[in-house]
């Protein structure tokens, strides 16, 4: 007793390692934008020639505000796939909700000409 037994049940396989920095695989809002940047360093290229770039960044509102994050150029086309892909969602929610609306009004409708028709059997005395 006391002793760690040598033939303890092996650690389990690490998992199949993801890239720390890889986006994630989940709908992304916004858009991707390009910068270019002109440093304040005296006597760099960009003060006269072509400036530091491309930078890229996503770009996205919440409300009135303008969010803005950083985004590594090995990333650029995976994130572009997810803002693609969180634009195709958000048009479908858009569109589920103009559905909801539609079925809310044929409801109420349904609902106004069954009281009309009970008002009417009510009078009626059936
Ligand atoms: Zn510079």
């Amino acid at each position: 007793m006391g002793q760690a037994t040598p033939h303890a049940a092996p650690l389990p396989a690490p998992q199949a390692s993801v890239p720390r920095h890889a986006p994630p695989s989940i709908p992304l809002k916004g858009e991707v934008c390009t910068q270019y940047i002109r440093c304040n360093k005296s006597g760099c290229r960009c003060q006269t020639g072509s400036p530091h770039g491309p930078y890229y960044y996503r770009v996205w509102r919440e409300g009135v505000r303008v969010h803005k994050a950083y985004v590594k150029s090995e990333d650029v086309a995976a994130v572009r796939e997810a803002c693609q892909a969180y634009k195709a969602l958000d048009l479908r929610l858009r569109d589920l909700r103009r559905q909801r609306e539609q079925v809310m009004r044929d409801i109420r409708g349904e609902w106004r000409k069954a009281q009309r028709l009970l008002r009417q059997s009510d009078q009626r005395g059936v």
